[in-house]
């Protein structure tokens, strides 16, 4: 049995979890599901969130505060009171698992920072190192308790981690790129899920042949037009 196997899934409520616009882009065509749905925004002025990896984004409505693009929370049935991932289902608790299970709905497709928890690189790339994990993620409350005990590697699949941790790395490199064409001209938090939409559905372009009209290469160009019409 997994480590996760008996766990009420205190990481999927403790944690605001940062979302690249790769992982909104498989949400909202591969699954069909609307962005105001899974998505919100969280203000993280200390950065505490971002943690150096995921961007800041800013908006015309509250251009002081820089905001990172994270899982919608949504009140938990299991620990009245308390919040968990609009993506985690509960059992409620019983005898043998007093705080309950949580299992992740879209365990298949979740984002790839769930994928790589509770691992970050090395400074070179090459290794993952695993976090020590404190034993609540929050307040003290039961709700925000993590894991059992600390994780070993044996626990994990090297290379499966190590590859979903780079390209974790890649997808938000290419997000903070996005992000510094957003926050030049910052619009608003409603018009954000169109943006994302134009950028990631223009990743793939043909090789420019002779006699034809040039196609947008960057993506700061293909942000343009909204860009003009915002
Ligand atoms: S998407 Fe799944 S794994 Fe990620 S926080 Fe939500 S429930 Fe947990
Ligand atoms: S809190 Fe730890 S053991 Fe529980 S689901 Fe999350 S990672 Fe797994």
């Amino acid at each position: 049995m997994g480590i996760c196997d008996s766990c009420h899934s205190g990481c999927c409520r403790s944690f605001a979890v940062p979302i690249s616009g790769a992982d909104i882009h498989q949400f909202t065509h591969q699954q069909n599901l609307n962005f105001w749905d899974f998505a919100c925004r969280w203000e993280d002025a200390e950065g505490l969130i971002s943690r150096n990896l995921a961007p800041h984004f800013f908006f015309a409505d509250d251009p002081e505060t820089p905001f990172v693009i994270c899982l919608k929370h949504i009140p938990s049935a299991s620990f009245p009171g308390t919040t968990k991932c609009r993506f985690l289902m509960e059992c409620l608790p019983d005898e043998e698992y007093p705080k309950g299970l949580g299992r992740c709905g879209i365990y298949q497709e979740r984002p790839q920072t769930c994928r790589c928890f509770p691992a970050k690189l090395n400074d070179s790339n090459e290794l993952a190192i695993l976090y020590d994990i404190p034993s609540n993620g929050r307040d003290g409350e039961p709700a925000y308790d993590l894991c059992s005990r600390q994780w070993t590697a044996s626990d994990l699949n090297p290379n499966e981690t190590i590859q979903s941790l780079i390209i974790a790395r890649y997808e938000m490199t290419f997000f903070s790129k996005i992000a510094m064409i957003w926050n030049q001209t910052p619009g608003e938090w409603n018009h954000f899920p169109e943006f994302i939409d134009r950028i990631y559905s223009n990743r793939i372009i043909s090789e420019p042949r002779q006699n034809t009209p040039s196609q947008s290469t960057t993506v700061a160009e293909n942000a343009e037009p909204f860009n003009k019409a915002a």
